[in-house]
């Protein structure tokens, strides 16, 4: 009821949200190459200093909790443990391999088209898995190719190098054929990259995904519109307003929770801030990433699908959009692929 009124009300783009509310049903959404991915996901990053085993015991609570998309990456590091509680929830007969929706990401280090398989095949390694479910690049900007996963000059400054997207795409999609991963998709990508990949001569498959900084403060209207028209799915992480580790995020940014509009909301609707802008992603059709390594937190989570924000709300929250970007990637803000200097 709620959507079709919001259809009268807008028009066309709306029609799009109510397709998006009927997959709400089993809470998961089509991607372009006819797979599924469930709209809410757990997310893995920590910084350096939690032990890896953390992620292991928490991934283990999300999915008894009811999360059955796990969003990690090689450069966290913890891989092999999040593979390990996967698989143990296998084993407990918790969940199956199809439940589970896995996404790791090629880091910036392997940005070389004959270094893409070999760096799915490590983290498949680690994980103890034959495929992953979604395969995406991780940032569009390339970093010296080696060992070390932020290479740094004698002046500590990191060493970037130069990529070819279409190249480094082309390698993608062999992952795909080889069955090594369901899906592919990027992150961190400006429209105008995506462009690029999708107007490449001879394109096999379309990006199902771009994974991006995504929440009030940050709403990425334009970049979900672009998404739309492509039928490529936005992934929103730092939707609770990120981690805030001083490593990557500006300690003077303002705290996302703490917001007192979002803070009414979640009073009139006798829900956590946290909540509200979790359940604001998924009513306007974005796919949402939410990390917690605490127990009573990821249970909280899992309750965005059991109440409905009013098209004022959502109005409302539209309203805090004020370009507050957590992750910057300064570093590589010289490289000619950094993606935060366009509008979107
Ligand atoms: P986030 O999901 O925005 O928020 C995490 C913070 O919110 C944590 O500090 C967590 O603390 C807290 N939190 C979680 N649930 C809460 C609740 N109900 N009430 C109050 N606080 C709550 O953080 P994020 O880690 O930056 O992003 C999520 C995921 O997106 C990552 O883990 C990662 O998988 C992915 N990501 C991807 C990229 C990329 O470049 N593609 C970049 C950043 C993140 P506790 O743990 O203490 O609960």
């Amino acid at each position: 009821m709620f959507f079709i009124a919001l259809v009268k009300a807008e028009g066309r783009s709306v029609l799009i949200e109510v397709r998006e509310a009927m997959d709400l049903k089993d809470h998961r959404m089509k991607l372009n190459d006819g797979h599924f991915i469930p709209i809410l996901g757990f997310g893995t990053a920590a910084p350096e200093e939690v032990p890896k085993s953390k992620a292991e015991e928490y991934v283990r609570l999300a999915i008894d909790a009811g999360f059955y998309h796990i969003d990690s990456a090689y450069v966290y590091g913890s891989e092999e443990e999040v593979g390990r509680a996967i698989r143990s929830k296998f084993a407990d007969g918790t969940v199956n391999r199809s439940d589970i929706f896995y996404t790791s990401k090629l880091w910036s280090t392997f940005l070389r088209p004959e270094l893409v398989r070999p760096a799915l095949e490590r983290s498949l390694k680690k994980l103890q898995m034959d495929y992953v479910d979604l395969y995406i690049i991780h940032f569009p900007f390339a970093m010296k190719t080696g060992e070390e996963l932020f290479p740094v000059d004698e002046d500590g400054k990191y060493i970037l190098d130069t990529v070819d997207l279409c190249a480094i795409w082309e390698a993608l999609e062999k992952c795909k054929d080889a069955g090594l991963t369901k899906s592919i998709g990027v992150s961190n990508f400006n429209h105008k990259q995506l462009e690029k990949i999708l107007k490449k001569p001879g394109l096999k498959y379309k990006p199902v995904c771009n994974q991006v900084e995504c929440h009030p403060y940050l709403n990425q209207r334009k970049l979900l519109d672009y998404c739309k028209s492509k039928d490529i799915v936005l992934v929103a992480y730092c939707a609770l307003g990120s981690h805030r580790y001083e490593k990557w995020v500006d300690q003077n940014s303002p705290v996302l929770l703490d917001d007192p509009v979002l803070r009414d909301i979640a009073k009139k609707h006798k829900r956590t801030p946290a909540l509200i802008a979790l359940r604001y992603q998924i009513q306007r059709g974005v796919v949402v990433l939410a990390k917690s390594f605490n127990e009573k937190r990821i249970k909280e989570n899992m309750q965005v699908f059991e109440f409905q924000l009013t098209s004022e709300d959502m109005k409302v929250l539209d309203g805090l959009n004020r370009n507050v970007r957590y992750i910057v990637a300064k570093f590589a803000i010289d490289h000619p692929e950094y993606p935060f200097s366009e509008e979107y």
